[in-house]
Protein backbone atom coordinates (compact mmCIF):
# COMPACT_ATOMS: atom_id res chain seq x y z
CA UNK A 1 0.00 0.00 0.00
CA UNK A 2 0.94 3.35 -1.07
CA UNK A 3 -0.40 6.64 0.44
CA UNK A 4 -0.02 9.59 -1.20
CA UNK A 5 0.56 12.93 0.06
CA UNK A 6 -2.97 14.45 -0.29
CA UNK A 7 -3.20 18.11 -0.87
CA UNK A 8 -6.78 18.26 -1.70
CA UNK A 9 -8.89 21.39 -0.14
CA UNK A 10 -11.71 18.59 0.68
CA UNK A 11 -12.69 16.17 1.43
CA UNK A 12 -9.24 16.07 2.60
CA UNK A 13 -6.61 13.72 4.22
CA UNK A 14 -7.39 12.60 7.39
CA UNK A 15 -4.75 10.99 9.96
CA UNK A 16 -3.72 7.65 8.90
CA UNK A 17 -4.32 6.30 12.85
CA UNK A 18 -7.58 7.18 12.53
CA UNK A 19 -8.30 5.41 9.25
CA UNK A 20 -6.59 2.30 10.63
CA UNK A 21 -8.82 2.27 13.75
CA UNK A 22 -11.74 2.87 11.63
CA UNK A 23 -10.67 -0.36 9.54
CA UNK A 24 -10.14 -2.57 12.48
CA UNK A 25 -13.39 -1.26 14.29
CA UNK A 26 -15.04 -2.15 10.32
CA UNK A 27 -16.99 -4.95 11.21
CA UNK A 28 -17.45 -5.47 14.79
CA UNK A 29 -17.42 -2.44 17.00
CA UNK A 30 -15.83 -2.68 20.46
CA UNK A 31 -17.34 -6.85 20.18
CA UNK A 32 -21.15 -5.06 19.43
CA UNK A 33 -21.07 -7.41 16.27
CA UNK A 34 -21.76 -4.56 14.03
CA UNK A 35 -20.36 -2.01 12.09
CA UNK A 36 -20.86 1.49 13.31
CA UNK A 37 -22.69 2.50 10.01
CA UNK A 38 -25.28 -0.53 11.39
CA UNK A 39 -25.76 0.98 15.05
CA UNK A 40 -29.59 2.23 15.79
CA UNK A 41 -28.58 6.06 16.21
CA UNK A 42 -31.11 5.69 19.46
CA UNK A 43 -29.17 2.79 21.06
CA UNK A 44 -27.18 2.57 23.73
CA UNK A 45 -23.22 2.03 21.47
CA UNK A 46 -24.23 4.76 19.05
CA UNK A 47 -25.30 7.46 21.82
CA UNK A 48 -22.41 6.85 23.81
CA UNK A 49 -20.02 7.65 20.29
CA UNK A 50 -22.17 10.56 19.82
CA UNK A 51 -21.97 12.31 23.53
CA UNK A 52 -18.14 11.46 23.62
CA UNK A 53 -17.68 13.10 20.38
CA UNK A 54 -19.12 16.21 21.63
CA UNK A 55 -17.54 16.00 25.07
CA UNK A 56 -14.06 15.90 23.19
CA UNK A 57 -15.09 18.91 20.66
CA UNK A 58 -16.03 20.71 23.58
CA UNK A 59 -12.69 20.03 25.52
CA UNK A 60 -10.93 20.97 22.45
CA UNK A 61 -12.20 24.22 21.51
CA UNK A 62 -13.59 24.69 25.24
CA UNK A 63 -17.01 25.51 25.13
CA UNK A 64 -18.53 27.33 27.80
CA UNK A 65 -21.43 26.00 28.76
CA UNK A 66 -23.86 28.53 27.11
CA UNK A 67 -23.18 26.84 23.45
CA UNK A 68 -25.11 23.88 22.16
CA UNK A 69 -23.28 21.84 19.66
CA UNK A 70 -25.36 20.72 16.50
CA UNK A 71 -24.28 17.89 14.39
CA UNK A 72 -26.38 18.26 10.85
CA UNK A 73 -26.38 17.51 7.47
CA UNK A 74 -26.73 20.02 4.69
CA UNK A 75 -23.34 20.80 4.73
CA UNK A 76 -21.37 24.78 5.12
CA UNK A 77 -23.61 25.49 1.56
CA UNK A 78 -26.58 24.34 3.70
CA UNK A 79 -25.62 27.07 6.84
CA UNK A 80 -25.89 29.66 3.75
CA UNK A 81 -29.03 29.34 4.37
CA UNK A 82 -30.06 28.23 7.44
CA UNK A 83 -27.60 30.64 9.36
CA UNK A 84 -30.28 33.38 8.12
CA UNK A 85 -33.14 31.52 9.06
CA UNK A 86 -32.45 30.31 12.31
CA UNK A 87 -30.71 34.02 13.37
CA UNK A 88 -32.70 37.26 11.72
CA UNK A 89 -34.92 36.78 14.56
CA UNK A 90 -37.18 39.76 13.24
CA UNK A 91 -34.52 42.09 12.63
CA UNK A 92 -34.18 44.36 9.45
CA UNK A 93 -30.64 42.99 7.65
CA UNK A 94 -27.64 41.18 8.58
CA UNK A 95 -24.04 42.64 7.95
CA UNK A 96 -21.74 40.45 5.82
CA UNK A 97 -18.22 40.86 5.18
CA UNK A 98 -16.86 39.91 1.76
CA UNK A 99 -13.26 38.65 1.43
CA UNK A 100 -13.75 36.11 -1.08
CA UNK A 101 -15.62 33.18 -3.04
CA UNK A 102 -17.18 31.83 -0.05
CA UNK A 103 -17.97 34.94 1.24
CA UNK A 104 -19.95 35.64 -1.89
CA UNK A 105 -22.10 32.34 -1.94
CA UNK A 106 -22.89 33.00 1.57
CA UNK A 107 -24.25 36.69 0.52
CA UNK A 108 -25.89 35.49 -2.02
CA UNK A 109 -27.93 33.16 -0.47
CA UNK A 110 -28.83 35.22 3.21
CA UNK A 111 -30.23 37.60 0.51
CA UNK A 112 -33.18 35.37 0.01
CA UNK A 113 -34.20 35.41 3.74
CA UNK A 114 -34.01 39.10 4.24
CA UNK A 115 -31.74 42.20 4.14
CA UNK A 116 -27.75 41.97 3.72
CA UNK A 117 -25.67 44.85 4.14
CA UNK A 118 -22.14 44.57 2.94
CA UNK A 119 -20.38 46.09 5.32
CA UNK A 120 -16.94 45.71 3.74
CA UNK A 121 -15.50 43.98 0.71
CA UNK A 122 -11.84 43.04 -0.37
CA UNK A 123 -13.00 43.20 -4.08
CA UNK A 124 -11.00 46.56 -4.67
CA UNK A 125 -7.66 44.57 -4.24
CA UNK A 126 -8.73 41.98 -5.87
CA UNK A 127 -9.20 39.13 -2.35
CA UNK A 128 -5.82 39.64 -1.70
CA UNK A 129 -5.89 41.50 1.89
CA UNK A 130 -8.87 41.44 4.48
CA UNK A 131 -10.35 44.95 4.63
CA UNK A 132 -8.85 46.36 7.98
CA UNK A 133 -12.07 45.79 10.48
CA UNK A 134 -11.93 50.36 11.29
CA UNK A 135 -13.40 50.57 7.44
CA UNK A 136 -16.10 48.20 7.89
CA UNK A 137 -19.78 50.17 7.64
CA UNK A 138 -21.24 47.73 10.94
CA UNK A 139 -25.10 48.81 11.73
CA UNK A 140 -25.28 48.95 15.16
CA UNK A 141 -28.88 46.54 14.29
CA UNK A 142 -27.44 43.75 12.56
CA UNK A 143 -28.97 40.64 13.50
CA UNK A 144 -25.47 38.83 13.37
CA UNK A 145 -21.97 39.86 11.42
CA UNK A 146 -20.86 37.20 9.13
CA UNK A 147 -17.35 36.36 8.04
CA UNK A 148 -15.45 33.29 6.04
CA UNK A 149 -12.58 32.86 8.79
CA UNK A 150 -10.57 30.99 5.87
CA UNK A 151 -11.48 31.70 2.20
CA UNK A 152 -10.63 27.98 0.75
CA UNK A 153 -10.47 28.68 -2.97
CA UNK A 154 -8.78 32.44 -2.41
CA UNK A 155 -6.37 31.29 0.32
CA UNK A 156 -7.13 34.21 2.63
CA UNK A 157 -7.39 33.75 6.67
CA UNK A 158 -8.14 35.84 9.42
CA UNK A 159 -5.26 36.24 12.05
CA UNK A 160 -7.55 38.31 14.05
CA UNK A 161 -11.10 38.21 15.96
CA UNK A 162 -13.38 40.75 14.67
CA UNK A 163 -15.09 42.56 17.95
CA UNK A 164 -18.30 43.36 16.55
CA UNK A 165 -20.11 44.95 20.09
CA UNK A 166 -23.25 43.17 20.97
CA UNK A 167 -24.07 41.92 17.37
CA UNK A 168 -23.49 38.15 17.47
CA UNK A 169 -20.29 37.54 15.29
CA UNK A 170 -20.94 34.22 12.94
CA UNK A 171 -18.45 32.62 11.47
CA UNK A 172 -17.81 29.74 8.50
CA UNK A 173 -14.80 27.82 9.67
CA UNK A 174 -15.13 25.45 7.08
CA UNK A 175 -11.85 25.63 5.93
CA UNK A 176 -9.91 26.22 9.87
CA UNK A 177 -11.87 24.87 12.82
CA UNK A 178 -9.78 22.99 14.96
CA UNK A 179 -6.51 24.41 12.94
CA UNK A 180 -5.75 26.92 16.00
CA UNK A 181 -7.15 27.79 20.06
CA UNK A 182 -10.07 30.44 19.06
CA UNK A 183 -12.42 31.71 21.87
CA UNK A 184 -15.74 30.45 21.24
CA UNK A 185 -17.05 33.27 23.64
CA UNK A 186 -16.55 35.88 21.12
CA UNK A 187 -18.75 34.40 18.45
CA UNK A 188 -22.38 33.90 18.12
CA UNK A 189 -22.40 31.06 16.20
CA UNK A 190 -19.96 28.88 14.46
CA UNK A 191 -20.59 26.94 11.39
CA UNK A 192 -18.32 24.11 9.57
CA UNK A 193 -18.52 21.46 7.09
CA UNK A 194 -16.51 18.37 8.23
CA UNK A 195 -14.33 17.02 5.49
CA UNK A 196 -10.91 19.49 5.56
CA UNK A 197 -9.92 19.38 8.99
CA UNK A 198 -12.39 16.86 11.13
CA UNK A 199 -13.39 13.99 8.68
CA UNK A 200 -15.79 12.50 6.03
CA UNK A 201 -18.28 14.70 4.17
CA UNK A 202 -21.98 14.72 4.99
CA UNK A 203 -20.62 16.09 8.26
CA UNK A 204 -21.99 19.89 8.88
CA UNK A 205 -21.24 21.36 12.64
CA UNK A 206 -22.78 24.15 14.63
CA UNK A 207 -21.61 25.85 18.00
CA UNK A 208 -24.78 28.17 18.64
CA UNK A 209 -24.82 30.63 22.14
CA UNK A 210 -28.17 29.40 23.17
CA UNK A 211 -30.22 32.61 23.53
CA UNK A 212 -29.51 33.22 19.83
CA UNK A 213 -31.87 30.25 18.66
CA UNK A 214 -35.93 29.69 19.14
CA UNK A 215 -36.70 32.46 16.41
CA UNK A 216 -36.33 30.51 13.40
CA UNK A 217 -38.31 31.79 10.49
CA UNK A 218 -41.68 29.89 9.96
CA UNK A 219 -40.48 28.49 6.28
CA UNK A 220 -37.24 27.27 8.21
CA UNK A 221 -37.42 23.19 8.00
CA UNK A 222 -37.79 21.51 11.24
CA UNK A 223 -34.13 19.44 10.43
CA UNK A 224 -32.58 22.91 9.99
CA UNK A 225 -34.92 24.91 12.92
CA UNK A 226 -31.51 24.77 15.49
CA UNK A 227 -33.08 25.25 18.58
CA UNK A 228 -35.89 21.77 18.21
CA UNK A 229 -32.09 19.72 16.94
CA UNK A 230 -30.87 21.36 19.92
CA UNK A 231 -33.21 20.27 22.25
CA UNK A 232 -33.54 17.02 20.52
CA UNK A 233 -29.34 16.39 21.23
CA UNK A 234 -28.86 16.65 16.82
CA UNK A 235 -31.25 13.62 16.78
CA UNK A 236 -34.33 14.85 15.45
CA UNK A 237 -33.75 13.06 12.42
CA UNK A 238 -30.85 10.45 11.91
CA UNK A 239 -27.66 12.29 11.97
CA UNK A 240 -24.78 11.48 9.96
CA UNK A 241 -23.39 8.48 12.33
CA UNK A 242 -20.22 7.13 10.47
CA UNK A 243 -19.68 10.82 10.15
CA UNK A 244 -19.75 11.66 13.69
CA UNK A 245 -17.74 8.52 14.54
CA UNK A 246 -14.78 9.29 11.95
CA UNK A 247 -15.30 13.01 13.47
CA UNK A 248 -14.79 11.38 17.07
CA UNK A 249 -11.91 9.43 16.14
CA UNK A 250 -10.03 12.59 14.72
CA UNK A 251 -10.73 14.62 17.58
CA UNK A 252 -9.40 11.86 20.06
CA UNK A 253 -6.72 12.10 17.64
CA UNK A 254 -6.30 15.69 18.23
CA UNK A 255 -6.13 15.40 21.95
CA UNK A 256 -3.35 12.90 21.68
CA UNK A 257 -1.22 15.77 19.37
CA UNK A 258 -1.71 17.94 22.16
CA UNK A 259 -4.75 19.73 21.49
CA UNK A 260 -4.74 23.09 19.29
CA UNK A 261 -2.07 24.88 20.70
CA UNK A 262 0.03 21.82 19.11
CA UNK A 263 -2.11 22.14 16.36
CA UNK A 264 -1.35 25.63 15.84
CA UNK A 265 2.74 25.36 16.13
CA UNK A 266 1.90 22.41 13.92
CA UNK A 267 0.37 24.58 10.97
CA UNK A 268 2.60 27.41 10.97
CA UNK A 269 6.00 25.30 10.64
CA UNK A 270 4.26 24.01 7.55
CA UNK A 271 2.81 27.40 6.39
CA UNK A 272 6.16 28.76 6.86
CA UNK A 273 7.93 26.24 4.90
CA UNK A 274 6.13 26.94 1.75
CA UNK A 275 5.74 31.03 2.44
CA UNK A 276 9.38 31.12 3.30
CA UNK A 277 10.24 29.59 0.01
CA UNK A 278 7.83 31.43 -1.88
CA UNK A 279 8.65 34.72 -0.87
CA UNK A 280 12.73 33.59 -2.07
CA UNK A 281 11.90 33.28 -5.78
CA UNK A 282 10.38 34.66 -8.59
CA UNK A 283 9.75 31.85 -10.36
CA UNK A 284 6.70 31.24 -8.43
CA UNK A 285 4.50 33.80 -6.71
CA UNK A 286 1.75 34.12 -4.03
CA UNK A 287 -0.39 37.32 -4.02
CA UNK A 288 -2.33 37.17 -0.58
CA UNK A 289 -0.83 40.08 1.24
CA UNK A 290 1.65 38.88 4.46
CA UNK A 291 -0.48 39.33 7.45
CA UNK A 292 -3.82 37.45 6.11
CA UNK A 293 -2.02 34.60 4.21
CA UNK A 294 -4.05 31.16 5.17
CA UNK A 295 -2.01 28.37 7.23
CA UNK A 296 -4.30 25.98 5.63
CA UNK A 297 -4.78 26.71 1.76
CA UNK A 298 -1.59 27.86 0.02
CA UNK A 299 -2.39 28.93 -3.24
CA UNK A 300 0.48 29.88 -5.62
CA UNK A 301 1.42 30.53 -9.25
CA UNK A 302 3.74 29.72 -11.86
CA UNK A 303 5.64 32.80 -13.36
CA UNK A 304 4.60 30.69 -16.82
CA UNK A 305 1.44 28.64 -16.37
CA UNK A 306 2.39 26.75 -19.47
CA UNK A 307 4.40 24.62 -17.08
CA UNK A 308 1.01 24.07 -14.94
CA UNK A 309 0.99 20.68 -16.71
CA UNK A 310 4.18 19.47 -16.62
CA UNK A 311 4.07 20.89 -12.41
CA UNK A 312 1.36 18.32 -11.78
CA UNK A 313 2.63 15.55 -13.44
CA UNK A 314 5.72 15.60 -11.82
CA UNK A 315 4.47 16.34 -8.45
CA UNK A 316 2.56 12.59 -8.86
CA UNK A 317 5.35 11.32 -10.04
CA UNK A 318 6.55 11.77 -6.63
CA UNK A 319 3.52 10.94 -4.79
CA UNK A 320 1.56 14.21 -4.79
CA UNK A 321 -2.10 14.91 -5.66
CA UNK A 322 -4.15 17.21 -5.56
CA UNK A 323 -2.17 20.42 -5.94
CA UNK A 324 -4.05 22.64 -9.01
CA UNK A 325 -5.72 25.82 -7.90
CA UNK A 326 -9.71 26.15 -7.77
CA UNK A 327 -10.82 26.20 -11.11
CA UNK A 328 -12.17 29.41 -10.88
CA UNK A 329 -8.52 31.10 -9.86
CA UNK A 330 -6.10 29.01 -11.74
CA UNK A 331 -2.41 28.03 -10.53
CA UNK A 332 -1.93 25.77 -7.46
CA UNK A 333 -3.16 25.41 -4.41
CA UNK A 334 -1.40 23.46 -1.59
CA UNK A 335 -4.45 22.98 1.00
CA UNK A 336 -1.91 21.56 4.42
CA UNK A 337 -4.55 20.92 6.84
CA UNK A 338 -4.04 19.39 10.82
CA UNK A 339 -3.17 16.00 9.39
CA UNK A 340 -0.99 16.90 6.93
CA UNK A 341 2.34 16.06 7.89
CA UNK A 342 5.52 18.31 7.84
CA UNK A 343 6.81 15.38 5.77
CA UNK A 344 4.59 16.37 2.80
CA UNK A 345 5.48 19.99 3.20
CA UNK A 346 8.88 19.48 2.80
CA UNK A 347 8.59 17.25 -0.03
CA UNK A 348 6.32 19.49 -1.93
CA UNK A 349 9.19 22.41 -1.27
CA UNK A 350 11.90 19.96 -2.35
CA UNK A 351 10.07 19.48 -5.62
CA UNK A 352 9.17 22.80 -6.27
CA UNK A 353 12.84 23.91 -5.85
CA UNK A 354 13.92 21.00 -8.11
CA UNK A 355 11.06 22.00 -10.60
CA UNK A 356 12.44 25.54 -10.29
CA UNK A 357 15.86 24.21 -11.17
CA UNK A 358 15.19 22.45 -14.37
CA UNK A 359 12.81 24.93 -15.51
CA UNK A 360 13.64 28.44 -14.36
N1 LIG B 1 -17.39 27.43 3.06
C1 LIG B 1 -16.09 27.20 2.90
C2 LIG B 1 -15.09 28.12 3.51
C3 LIG B 1 -15.68 26.08 2.17
O1 LIG B 1 -14.37 25.84 1.98
C4 LIG B 1 -16.64 25.20 1.61
C5 LIG B 1 -16.28 23.96 0.85
N2 LIG B 1 -15.10 23.98 0.16
C6 LIG B 1 -17.99 25.52 1.79
C7 LIG B 1 -18.32 26.64 2.53
C8 LIG B 1 -19.06 24.65 1.22
O2 LIG B 1 -19.18 23.50 1.98
P1 LIG B 1 -20.11 22.28 1.58
O3 LIG B 1 -19.65 21.77 0.27
O4 LIG B 1 -19.89 21.32 2.72
O5 LIG B 1 -21.52 22.77 1.55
Amino acid sequence: MTRVFNFSAGPATLPEPVLRQAAEEMLDWHGSGMSVMEMSHRGKEYMGIHAECEADLRELLAIPSNYKVVFLQGGAIGQNAFVPMNLYRGKASADYINTGEWSKKSIKEAKKYGQVNVAATAEPNGFTAIPRPDTWKLDPNAAYVHICSNETIGGMQYHFTPDTGDVPLVADMSSDILSRPIDVSRYGLIYCGAQKNIGPAGLTIIIVREDLIGQALPITPSAFDLKQQADNDSMLNTPPTYAIYIAGLVFKWLKKQGGLKAMEAHNATKAALLYDYLDTTSFYSCPIAKADRSLMNVPFKLKDESLDEAFLKGAKERGMVQLKGHRSVGGMRASIYNAMPVEGVKALVAYMKDFEKANG
